[in-house]
């Protein structure tokens, strides 16, 4: 089975409703050998998240801990129907990972449509969304075809969330779905923890197991390495590594 090296979407105790510190995720990442993590808190408008201060200062943190890569990052929160995030410009432009993603606390768009394809379509023109975060949501129903292919135009990834295996069980079969579209229509995946304790750092063990039963083809899990993923986002942004 692949090993995925740089896991782009980890909380810290930051984020109030996770646990563990940088020191922490860095110190298992380092143990179950990979090269980098994302520390990807939540952006200000959910509740639990830290303030906008917690972005402003992320230089603070080593650029590698225990010996693994710290890239600085978010994740935004889509507030609107047209796909708007709630971070300031200024702050987007100095991170190496933004995911966005759809969180129910704070999605002020219209509730129960048949298709957010065009939400996620407005995600990708903001130049500075890197990843389209936990998009299986059960909530949050999308016809794939028009949003994974422009992510794939724009050097955009498409989330795999090993955490909605177990946290958001409704969402599996759209996550396979999901998965199956992106191997049909040859897009890229980050497939990523959304650990919300260090012990899960690196931990995406129900997701491979989807992936391998799909045969996913692995060169298209572009946070298989961080060498791949610097190259994959090249065209648009260079992140630290
Ligand atoms: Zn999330
Ligand atoms: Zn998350």
């Amino acid at each position: 089975m692949v090993k995925i090296l740089t896991d782009t979407h980890c909380h810290t105790c930051a984020s109030t409703h996770a646990y563990s510190t940088i020191k922490e995720n860095a110190e298992i990442a380092a143990s179950r050998g990979m090269e980098a993590i994302a520390i990807t808190d939540h952006a200000p408008e959910i509740p639990d998240a830290p303030h906008i201060w917690h972005f402003e200062n992320l230089s603070a943190i080593p650029r590698e801990i225990a010996g693994v890569k710290i890239l600085y990052g978010v994740e935004a929160n889509i507030i609107d129907d047209s796909g708007k995030i709630d971070m300031p410009e200024y702050l987007l432009k100095k991170l190496d990972i933004v995911v966005a993603s759809i969180h129910n606390p704070c999605f002020y768009g219209t509730k129960d449509r048949a298709d957010y394809a065009d939400t996620y379509l407005g995600v990708l023109d903001n130049p500075y969304v890197d990843i389209i975060g936990h998009s299986g949501s059960a909530n949050y129903p999308y016809s794939h075809d028009e949003v994974l292919l422009k992510a794939k135009k724009l050097h955009k990834l498409i989330e795999i969330n090993a955490h909605s295996f177990i946290a958001r069980k409704q969402s599996v079969e759209n996550c396979r779905a999901i998965a199956q579209r992106c191997k049909e229509l040859d897009v890229g995946i980050a497939v990523n923890s959304d650990a919300h304790i260090c012990f899960d750092t690196g931990e995406y063990s129900h997701a491979l197991k989807m992936l391998a039963e799909i045969e996913f083809p692995e060169e298209l899990i572009m946070n298989r390495d961080l060498r791949t993923l610097k190259e994959y986002f090249a065209p648009r942004k260079t992140i630290y590594g």
